[in-house]
């Protein structure tokens, strides 16, 4: 996934911003989370979760882990922390696994296949569940773009092994991931505060996002003076210690990166209580009427059509995902209009190419996805459309 570079700030915020609307809970039909699904740790990213499932499947040097052909670049350096091999997969143009190219795949050094539910959208999992139970294959449900949602009458990563999710992309939150597993006890996996630091950036970078897109007014006045102390306590720590960027795990500032060092970290408390205080219900309710405008607005104009001919119940979309004819003349406009465009698994781990999954390499160039976070307000909302609708005229 790359995003518009941090040079060109986007007239609308990319990720949900922190405002006093973020709490509010009535009206909103109660939704599951993948916290629903099983056991649960919090911890600093999706990409740690994929570590400490990998970890606990106990996949090392020798071994291989089917990874999805259509992926995050952050899924693949957890593998290689193991020592194990990523082989790639193909998937179907509709986004699901090419379950005959993917058992394929499977021989005895295979110990783990990791599948994505896209942009939000829940795969039917039965068919791979079975092909993983037969083959004595753990299965990592990959729930980074589906932190909410259910199929079926069961919430979103209740299917495999382990469940990974990505809180960041959900909740007006700096840092946060989750390891859940609906079928494995978690008792190994004990984690400890990252530090006084590490809390206390969290905290105040939240903050700050806010303000910078004049949310949180009233806390903005009252957080003047605490932040002009920040200010200083960071030139003071950068003085002490020689990384001073380790403070946060790099998931947190748009990085592929992998670090071992934050696997046994605790989500921070301002991520966790957010994460309590903030209802699902909300971001669900929000997300679908915004990818359902985005749809209404955008999707019949010519060149592009919405990846998925529908929004199905129980989704709650990571983002609205256009397919392009003709991605890159597009995408510089949107770009120079000052719209945010996710365009997720561009570019594609090295080596993975149209040789090995058409479907993959075609969605990674094609796909631009706008964001239909519950944080947009009305107006932003009307902007991004009509940003959209003159850069394709
Ligand atoms: C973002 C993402 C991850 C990793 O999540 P982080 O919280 O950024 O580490 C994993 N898988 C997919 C499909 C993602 O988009």
């Amino acid at each position: 996934m790359s995003m518009s570079p941090a040079a060109t700030k986007p007239a609308i915020p990319i990720a949900p911003i922190l405002s006093s609307a973020s709490f509010r809970r009535a009206g909103f039909a109660p939704t599951a989370t993948v916290l629903d699904a099983g056991e649960a740790r919090l911890v600093t990213s999706g990409r740690i979760a994929i570590g400490l499932a990998l970890r606990e499947i106990g996949v090392g040097p020798g071994d291989t882990v089917l990874v999805p052909a259509y992926h995050s670049q952050s899924m693949v350096p957890p593998v290689l922390w193991r020592g194990a091999t990523p082989l790639f997969y193909r998937i179907r143009p509709d986004t699901a696994p090419d379950l005959i190219d993917l058992a394929r795949h499977i021989d005895g050094r295979t110990r783990a296949v990791m599948v994505t539910h896209y942009f939000g959208f829940i795969q039917d999992l039965a068919p791979l569940r079975a092909l993983c139970d037969a083959r004595g294959v753990a299965l990592i449900e990959d729930c980074a773009h589906a932190f909410i949602g259910e199929r079926e009458g069961r919430p979103v990563g209740a299917i495999g092994d382990y469940a990974i999710a990505s809180s960041m992309k959900f909740f007006p939150i700096y840092e946060g991931g989750a390891l859940v597993s609906a079928r494995r006890p978690l008792g190994t996996v004990a984690l400890r505060s990252a530090g006084p630091g590490f809390e206390a950036k969290v905290a105040l970078t939240s903050l700050e996002n806010s303000f910078s897109w004049r949310r949180l007014k009233g806390v903005q006045a009252a957080m003047w003076l605490p932040l002009k102390l920040k200010d200083g306590l960071w030139g003071a720590l950068k003085k002490r210690r020689p990384a001073p960027a380790a403070l946060a795990p790099s998931s947190s500032d748009s990085s592929y990166s992998f670090d071992p060092g934050w696997l046994d970290k605790r989500s921070s408390w301002f991520a966790r209580t957010l994460l309590a205080l903030v209802p699902a219900s909300r971001i669900a309710a929000l997300r679908r009427r915004n990818y359902e405008r985005l749809d209404a607005a955008l999707g019949s104009l010519r060149g592009m059509r919405a990846l998925h001919p529908s929004l199905p119940p129980g989704v709650c979309p990571w983002v609205y995902p256009l397919l392009v004819i003709d991605p890159e003349p597009l995408f510089e406009r949107l770009l120079a209009a000052g719209v945010p465009v996710v365009r997720f698994g561009h570019p594609l781990w090295q080596g993975v190419d149209e040789h090995t999954c058409p479907v993959s390499a075609d969605l990674s160039r094609r796909v631009l996805a706008l964001p239909c976070h519950q944080e947009l307000r009305e107006g932003e909302l009307a902007w991004l459309i009509d940003a959209v609708r003159k850069a394709a005229a």
